[in-house]
């Protein structure tokens, strides 16, 4: 029988601040501050979290500690169960109340006037998002970033493919899909084309698309406004979350935690998630380890930098939809040489048929190069890996795919290091990336290839002339 001297909802409080004390304050923020205690049938006490995940690894780690700690309170209790709770049930974690500590102080002014002030669990009215809402925080989608807008080639294919894959299924292929890639390659563009295929083929889903930079302010509004649990509600309803830009996340902390509790609850709830970022999911070295390992969880697609052929059919793609004709040569040499991005040279086909237009010029290589005379410098200062590789690869005589392959033999190993060596002094990329673009290689082997070549150099001086002309024809 039951001897409980206290509420139930006091019990919970004193094995609260009993397991408070015994439990890292960030482990106890991160695991324990979603627990709310939701009732109790017979012997056994039922604790609720918002997502298996949470679930799993609360039982893992702390079920004994909670069942004892409980036991102290109130011997009468033999057990204590976690579940999985509905959302609106968990939604009640968090009193109105909660927010104005958390605007007095910290995160864990809010945490603990949750636990001091946690009604049993009780279903907040308000905490339904309406559709509007929901609106209003998604972005506005770019009415030509379609999937059929797309042009796809060699270094966009795989994030293409994934993305349509997730638009058109039913459940998540793969969660989260993880796009990564440079500047202006096409990460947005893919996002908003899942968002215009699920408007168009699937109007009852609910889509939300925004930058990390919109997700934390608006967690930071509504920690202001004392609406944290209408904030976590409205994303919790969402059958897709596409979030933009993730680098911008690092560093944050509550918004960091935040994220990766409507992470962790979208995915186990089966929503699909879409995250993009300008490096791959190990590189964000703002983000706190386990964040970044369960973004890799799911698909992670590389969007690489553009090649010639993807560069001129995105040209003729677009200069298709102006309605000045632009002769295929000029196309061709803006290919060649606007190398940096697709925003770039889209903005440089824009703006000769600009000029044209405006002036009644015709457009030609000598009017490009005169109209483009800044961008088209900018572009030739930079030297891509692609670059080196091929111009080592040549002055070597190995073959490009020597540069990717695994073999070791001294006369590919020797040249690849050159290039690696290469990459790191005349290209910003970190040498987790310089690896990548390596056949998926190593940062460590990157490293050893760096220092090897340094070291040979001051022996051998055939090496140090190669490297001189290496570096005059690259520009560097
Ligand atoms: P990111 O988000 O990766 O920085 P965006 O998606 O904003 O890049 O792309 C920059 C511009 O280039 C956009 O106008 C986009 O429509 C266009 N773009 C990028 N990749 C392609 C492509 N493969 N086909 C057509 N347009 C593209
Ligand atoms: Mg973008």
């Amino acid at each position: 029988m039951l001897g409980a001297a206290l509420p139930l909802t006091l019990q919970w409080e004193e094995v609260r601040r009993a397991l408070r004390g015994e439990v890292d304050q960030a482990a106890f923020g991160m695991w324990l501050e979603p627990l709310v205690c939701v009732g109790q049938e017979g012997e056994r006490v039922v604790l609720a979290v918002p997502t298996r995940f949470l679930r799993d690894w609360v039982d893992r780690h702390y079920a004994d500690r909670l069942r004892a700690l409980w036991r102290a309170v109130n011997p009468g209790v033999r057990a204590v169960s976690v579940e999985v709770g509905a959302p609106a049930a968990v939604g009640s974690a968090r009193p109105e109340r909660a927010g104005r500590a958390a605007e007095a102080g910290t995160e864990d002014g809010a945490a603990d006037a949750a636990a001091a002030r946690r009604p049993s669990g009780r279903v907040p009215a308000a905490a339904v998002a309406s559709a509007s809402v929901l609106e209003e925080i998604s972005a506005p989608l770019d009415p030509r970033g379609t999937f059929d807008d797309f042009v796809v080639g060699k270094p966009n294919e795989f994030a293409f493919a994934a993305a349509k894959r997730v638009a058109s299924s039913e459940a998540p292929p793969f969660n989260p899909l993880f796009l990564y890639g440079g500047v202006g390659l096409g990460k947005t563009h893919l996002m908003h084309a899942v968002a215009w295929h699920l408007r168009l083929h699937r109007p009852d889903k609910k889509v939300i698309y925004l930058s990390a930079e919109k997700f934390m302010y608006q967690f930071i509004k509504a920690l202001r406004e004392h609406d944290t649990m209408s904030f976590k509600e409205m994303f919790r309803t969402v059958d897709v979350l596409m979030v933009d830009d993730v680098q911008f996340i690092s560093g944050k902390d509550s918004t960091q935690e935040e994220f990766f509790h409507t992470f962790n609850t979208l995915v186990d709830r089966g929503r699909q998630i879409i995250i993009s970022a300008d490096r791959s999911p190990s590189d964000l070295s703002g983000l706190e380890e386990r964040i970044r390992s369960r973004l890799g969880w799911g698909l992670v697609a590389d969007i690489h930098p553009t090649t010639f052929e993807l560069r001129l059919g995105i040209l003729q793609q677009k200069a298709q939809r102006l309605a000045t004709p632009v002769p295929e040569r000029v196309l061709e040499f803006l290919a060649q040489r606007i190398t940096s991005n697709v925003r770039e040279l889209e903005g440089s086909l824009n703006r000769i048929v600009a000029q044209a237009q405006l002036v009644t010029r015709d457009i030609t290589i000598d009017m490009a190069q005169e109209v483009l005379a800044d961008i088209l410098r900018a572009n030739d200062r930079k030297v891509t890996i692609e670059e080196i590789q091929r111009k080592v690869a040549e002055h070597y005589g190995i073959k490009m795919a020597d540069m990717h392959s695994a073999r070791r033999a001294r006369i590919v190993a020797r040249p690849r290091q050159v290039a690696m060596y290469l990459a790191k002094q005349l290209t910003p990329r970190s040498l987790p990336e310089i690896g990548r673009k390596f056949g998926g290689r190593d940062h460590t082997t990157v490293m050893h290839a760096v220092r090897k070549i340094e070291e040979l150099q001051s022996a051998d001086p055939a090496l140090t002339a190669d490297l001189d002309h290496l570096r005059r024809s690259l520009g560097g």
